[in-house]
C-alpha cells in the first residue's frame, strides 16, 4: 500500500494529526471537537475576582464584596463539572501534554483572557512539587502558560516548598489547611517582582487557596497587580 504522501506532508506541516476528541471520541484535528467545545465550554457570567458564577447584573460575588479579594481579576474558562474533571485527569495523569495546546486555546478565547495576557508583564504558572514533577514528568500549568504567553513566563519566581496532597482528593476543610505555607518566593526574584502586573496560571481552581497564597506572596514582594487565568473553576 502506498502512503498518501502529500496528505501526510500537509498534516506534518500543519502539525494537526487526526486524533480522538477527549470528550466524545469523534475523530478530528483537535483533542476537543467543535461540538463538545460549544456544548460544554460556553462562557458564563463570573465574579471578576474569584470566577464563581454570578447572576446577570452582578459583577462581584457576595464573598468578594465582604472580604478583600486576593486577585485583581480571575478568569476561568469552564466550570469544573462533567466532562471536565475527566478531561483534566487525562491531561494530568495520562501523560498527554500535547493537550495543553487545545486547553490553552480555549483559555485564550475566554472573554477577557486575551486582554489580561496582553496587558500583563509576567505570567507565573503555579508550580508543582519536585515529587509531583518526577511522578508526572511535567507541570501542567507550565505547559498551559507556555502556550498562552511563552515570552512572559517566569517559572522560578514561585517555588513549591513541599509536597501537598492532591487537592481534588481532599474534603474542603482539609484542602484549606493542606496548603499552609506551600510556596516561597525565589529571594533573587524580589527586585524583579516590584510593580509588575502578574497573571498566575493554573489548570483547576478549587477553593482558591492555592492562588490566594501565591498572590499574597507576590503582593508582599510589591507586585503591582496579581490576577489569575485558570482552565476550570470548581
Ligand atoms: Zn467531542
Ligand atoms: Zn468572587
Amino acid at each position: 500500500m502506498k502512503w498518501p504522501w502529500t496528505q501526510l506532508q500537509n498534516l506534518w506541516r500543519a502539525q494537526r494529526w487526526p486524533t480522538h476528541c477527549a470528550i466524545c471520541n469523534s475523530w478530528g484535528p483537535d483533542v476537543l471537537c467543535e461540538t463538545c467545545v460549544s456544548t460544554f465550554a460556553q462562557p458564563r457570567l463570573r465574579c471578576k475576582h474569584c470566577a464563581l458564577p454570578v447572576l446577570t447584573g452582578q459583577r462581584i460575588c457576595t464573598d468578594c464584596q465582604t472580604d478583600t479579594p486576593a486577585l485583581d481579576y480571575c478568569i476561568a474558562s469552564v466550570s469544573y463539572d462533567w466532562p471536565w474533571p475527566k478531561v483534566m485527569v487525562d491531561f494530568k495523569f495520562s501523560a498527554q501534554p500535547a493537550w495543553a495546546k487545545s486547553l490553552a486555546l480555549l483559555m485564550r478565547h475566554t472573554p477577557g483572557a486575551e486582554l489580561l495576557l496582553e496587558s500583563c508583564d509576567v505570567v507565573v504558572p503555579i508550580p508543582v512539587s519536585g515529587e509531583r514533577l518526577a511522578e508526572r514528568g511535567f507541570n501542567q500549568s507550565v505547559l498551559l502558560a507556555r502556550h498562552l504567553a511563552k515570552d512572559k513566563m517566569h517559572t522560578q519566581w514561585l517555588q513549591r516548598l513541599r509536597h501537598t496532597e492532591a487537592q481534588s482528593h481532599l474534603p474542603r476543610q482539609e484542602r484549606l489547611h493542606n496548603l499552609d505555607q506551600a510556596f516561597a518566593l525565589e529571594p533573587m526574584a524580589r527586585p524583579s517582582i516590584l510593580g509588575k502586573r502578574i497573571v498566575l496560571i493554573d489548570d483547576v481552581m478549587t477553593t482558591g487557596t492555592t492562588l490566594r497564597q501565591a498572590a499574597g506572596l507576590l503582593r508582599q514582594a510589591g507586585a503591582g497587580s496579581v490576577s489569575a487565568l485558570v482552565f476550570a473553576r470548581a
